[in-house]
């Protein structure tokens, strides 16, 4: 039986190397549009490739699909397997123990050569059809046939602007569901100046995203000012959210709520504030000045001012800077080995399909597990 597999990201890669680890002489073929396998491995987590998250199924991601899937043992002992340690830093985040990126693309590369996966680089799969139980790939390097196909061309965010994927239209070819694709983990756009004031600076708060009068998100973690807007995890996250609000409606009106201060209350800031004159010792100097501004000297102001910033948000920056796909292929669709309810023998690993985690390695964990899970179910019946 042939194996076609349309796309060596992170679920691609994985895919191949583990069903060539359980089935030596599956026969295999990668088609990768780019001129080199796992490119966005490389960019992950800084450089460092935050693989996966300790928390992983138990919490983190849009659809409840994920949590039958994502295995994050499972996959540290694939890893593991194919010579990578890992180690463990704060919030649960699994890296590789050489803090590198390119140790896991490069371990999932030799694994995959070294076990007798065909990769064919530049090579975009532009079409399917499916004859005579057998799917006829159409290639930028000619036609192919295969017995198995799995789609693992990942999704919209943070792929080259002249990326082909079409790993969508193929599934929706054969009747698949897309869900309206979103940038996710995607910074936030604000006209207000303060972004530009404090630019450059990190901050520990409490981030509230609202619409009109109703919450739409809420967490503590560390904001990043920037010339557009807001940056860093927590602003991460929201952009989820904020991102599907624009979706649905372009005219939403959505703001953001900043608590400088979050263990603090705000009658314990008024009175600083009195006692001291500013709010210093608290926030910093760059955010005291500018409460000192708003406040005109009025304690309760001043301390509104530090638990209530409020910025409006215009959008999110978008598919070219989101690290992940929010919508996708609709995974109802999927049995709880990846293979289509729709077409035998077709099947969808990683961010083509409709999960999306939070930020802190839940994404990669989906990539690995999926595409584990598929593999091992090929593996039994080949
Ligand atoms: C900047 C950045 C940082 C990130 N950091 C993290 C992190 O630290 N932790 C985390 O968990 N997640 C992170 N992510 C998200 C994570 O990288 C993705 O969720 C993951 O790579 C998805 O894997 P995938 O294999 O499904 O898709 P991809 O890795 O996108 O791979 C899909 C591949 O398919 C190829 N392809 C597509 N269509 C075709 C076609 N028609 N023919 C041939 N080839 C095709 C593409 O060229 C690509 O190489 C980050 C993303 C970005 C952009």
């Amino acid at each position: 039986m042939l194996i076609g597999v349309i796309g060596a990201g992170a679920a691609g890669l994985a895919f191949s190397v583990r069903l060539n680890q359980k089935c030596p002489n599956a026969e295999i073929t990668v088609f990768e549009a780019q001129p080199s396998a796992g490119q966005k491995i490389l960019a992950t987590g800084n450089g460092r490739c935050n693989l996966s998250n300790t928390d992983a199924g138990i919490i983190g991601y849009n659809n409840p699909f994920a949590k039958n899937i994502v295995d994050v043992n499972e996959a540290l002992d694939f890893f593991s397997s194919i010579g990578l340690k890992t180690r463990e830093e704060s919030q649960g985040r699994l890296y590789p123990y050489s803090l590198q990126a390119q140790s896991v693309r490069d371990v999932l590369l030799t694994a995959a050569n070294s076990l007798g996966t065909q990769l064919i680089t530049e090579c975009t799969v532009e079409g399917c059809a499916y004859r005579d139980k057998r799917f006829m790939l159409k290639t930028s390097k000619g036609d192919f046939t295969c017995d198995i196909l799995v789609i693992a061309s990942g999704g919209k965010a943070g792929a080259p602007q002249d990326s082909a994927s079409n790993g969508y239209s193929i599934l929706q070819s054969f009747s698949h569901t897309l869900i309206e694709p979103c940038p996710a983990l995607v910074q936030l756009t604000s006209p207000n100046k303060i972004c530009r004031i404090l630019k450059g600076m990190r901050t520990k708060c409490n981030l509230t995203i609202g619409k009109e009068n109703e919450i739409l998100y809420s967490e503590q973690g560390e904001l990043l000012f920037t010339e557009y807007g807001l940056s860093g995890i927590v602003s991460l996250d929201a952009g989820t959210i904020v991102a599907r609000e624009f979706a649905n409606d372009k005219a939403s009106r959505i703001h953001a709520i900043i608590d400088f201060a979050p263990d603090f209350d705000t009658e314990q800031i008024a009175v600083h504030y009195k006692k001291f004159g500013n709010l210093t010792g608290i926030v910093g100097n760059a955010v005291s000045d500018i409460i000192q501004k708003q406040c005109n000297g009025d304690c309760n102001i001043a301390a509104k001012c530090c638990k209530n910033q409020k910025l409006i948000i215009s959008g999110t920056k978008g598919f070219s800077f989101a690290q992940v796909t929010s919508g996708g292929i609709c995974v109802n669709e999927f049995t709880e080995h990846l293979e289509s309810k729709k077409q035998k023998n077709l099947f969808a690993v990683g961010e083509v399909l409709d999960v999306d985690g939070k930020c802190g390695g839940f994404n990669l964990q989906w990539a690995w597990s999926s595409a584990i899970k598929a593999a091992d179910y090929i593996g039994s019946y080949l």
